[in-house]
């Protein structure tokens, strides 16, 4: 990458053709404001419609790992076949299932959630359904016609960095016509379960190369499809596939035994959908974001059994149902087939005893006190996952240095050398982030030479400024703002993105209204009052 003699960056050749890898939030303004600025864009969204994580499916996707840890064992790159090779058709199983749950609200409110100068429809909820923001996304889709630059259907296995550029390799998933033969059937669907799991990445199923054709499941119909590799060449690639795909389960004494004697006991939260699905037993939630404040919410409100919720620290995002028992972090879980669970169980006994006969595993929390429970719900979180991306440093984090200037991902917790959340220090033809509007507008405006990043030296001491890990309580907490940061850090974007604007030549300044940061400091009272919680 090259420098020029002044303090900014220069790219060693123009952009001008860009791919964008997901059709979700991110993805569809990333390709707005890219085509608005005069670039050739292509998306790649390996679902068959626009939305991401806002299409609620009933399919909860395969099993977990649990534990679940290390992104590059639970999300490992997927095997692009050669002429002469073979490969292997089970990780973009794991990806295409969005963790959203039937009954969940926005936890913010609508009117900022939309992308600068749209709005919902008059009348909408404050704090809507998953229906009402896909239907939102969709409309913005017509609207600006991006149809026309997203192909569905298409994973994108590997990002290979070449010398002039990016070479992208995807995946096409079509469907037959004809359902799979016996022999293709015993190459399909690996993952059913923790044992098949826990395979994958060490005892992977190899199938012979067919014209580098190869036969996968995909999407909730458990339809068939044949997979068809393509390479294409591109200037620069931005990644917006989220980072609500792998989930995070911690290792905790006890939790291996546990899901290997009742794996149907153990889940995490990208698999519950609704109330309803579950029997009514004592169930344990472990985590206080918003999907265990929630999950634990809707299984109190219609179990008789008691719902507990582990917490390790409250966060802007916890709000406990009072029906809900607190408990602290979970020392260890114990498999035990007694049914005498006097000497264990702290604040369930009488429910207990009317239940004598069925096998409760239990869960002991470090202040000592034991509890008997039928179900555990990890609302633990997910990582950080790039498998395609090739020749970037992502791994295992456990014994790699985070201050090495190449590495993206480590153990999932965050992203590691990226300027302003945005740009990959290394090589900036790539942003493999989490983007927003104001992100995403920076993007378009750097790819074409509107404005200019700083020099690769000034890119990377301004990074380690930011980087010191005292600085943050968690690595995680690196991505997350908080509202008031949030909104100096998108003012500093868009001021920077408005420096190239010519007014007189009829551009307009991009503005992000004050009532926006208003709305989102009050949000947590606001949907208090709106659905009471
Ligand atoms: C349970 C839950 C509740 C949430 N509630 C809110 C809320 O109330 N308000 C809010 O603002 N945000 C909420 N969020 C955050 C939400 O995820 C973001 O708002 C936003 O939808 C993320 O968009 P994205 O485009 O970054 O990712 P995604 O929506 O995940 O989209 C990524 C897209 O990339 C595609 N993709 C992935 N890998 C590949 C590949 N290799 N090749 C091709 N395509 C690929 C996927 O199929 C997907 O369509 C919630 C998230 C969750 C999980």
């Amino acid at each position: 990458m090259s420098e020029s003699t002044t303090d900014y960056y220069t790219f060693p050749y123009k952009i001008q053709k860009v791919c964008v890898i997901g059709a979700g939030v991110a993805g569809l303004i990333v390709a707005k404001v890219l085509m608005d600025i005069g670039l050739n864009v292509t998306v790649y969204e390996r679902g068959g419609q626009p939305g991401g994580v806002w299409i609620y499916s009933e399919d909860t996707g395969p099993v977990p790992l649990f534990p679940s840890t290390d992104p590059m064992i639970s999300d490992p790159p997927e095997e692009v076949p050669d002429t002469e090779s073979s490969c292997s058709s089970t990780s973009h199983h794991i990806r295409n299932v969005s963790p959203i749950y039937a009954g969940l609200r926005t936890n913010i409110p609508t009117p900022i959630m939309t992308y600068f100068n749209t709005s919902y429809p008059p009348n909408t909820p404050l704090f809507s359904n998953h229906e009402v923001v896909l239907s939102y996304l969709k409309s913005f889709v017509e609207e600006h016609k991006l149809n026309d630059v997203i192909s569905y259907n298409m994973d994108v296995t590997r990002v290979i960095e070449s010398e002039n550029g990016w070479e992208v390799i995807t995946k096409k998933l079509k469907r037959t016509e004809n359902g799979p033969t016996q022999n293709d059937k015993q190459k399909i669907d690996l993952v059913e379960s923790n044992a098949n799991m826990e395979k994958i990445g060490e005892d992977r199923e190899t199938i012979p190369d067919d014209n580098r054709k190869d036969i996968s499941t995909h999407g909730s119909d458990d339809a068939e499809y044949v997979g068809e590799w393509r390479e294409e060449h591109f200037d620069a690639v931005v990644v917006c596939t989220g980072h609500y795909n792998v989930p995070y389960i911690p290792e905790i004494n006890g939790l291996k035994e546990w899901a290997n004697t009742w794996p149907e006991r153990v889940l995490h939260s990208k698999q519950y959908r609704r109330p309803d699905l579950f029997e009514d037993q004592p169930t344990l939630v472990i985590g206080s974001a918003a999907s265990g404040s929630d999950i634990s919410r809707e299984l109190a409100s219609t179990f008789k059994s008691p719902v507990y919720l582990s917490i390790r620290s409250i966060s802007p995002l916890t709000n406990v149902a009072e029906s809900v028992i607190v408990k602290p972090i979970v020392k260890r879980f114990i498999v035990s087939y007694s049914d005498n669970s006097n000497d264990y169980d702290d604040d369930s006994s009488n429910y207990i005893h009317e239940k004598r006969s069925i096998p409760y595993g239990k869960v002991e929390f470090i202040d000592g006190t034991v509890i008997n429970v039928h179900r555990i719900i990890f609302a633990t979180g997910f990582m950080y996952s790039y498998p395609f991306l090739h020749g970037i440093e992502v791994g295992n984090g456990k014994n790699e240095d985070v201050s090495k200037e190449t590495i993206l991902v480590t153990s999932g917790e965050r992203v590691y050398n990226l300027y302003k959340q945005v740009f990959y220090i290394p090589n900036p033809t790539v942003s493999p982030a989490s983007l927003s509007h104001a992100q995403a507008l920076l993007i378009s405006h750097v790819f074409a030479s509107r404005v200019q990043l700083p020099s690769l030296t000034s890119m990377r001491k301004a990074y380690n400024s930011t980087s010191i890990d005292t600085m943050f309580k968690t690595p995680k907490a690196y991505h997350e703002f908080g509202t008031v940061k949030a909104g100096e850090y998108i003012r500093e974007l868009l001021e920077w993105v408005n420096s190239s604007k010519n007014e007189e030549a009829g551009e307009k300044k991009e503005v992000f209204e004050s009532w926006r940061e208003d709305m989102h400091l009050g949000a947590k009272e606001l949907r208090a009052r709106e659905l009471g919680y």
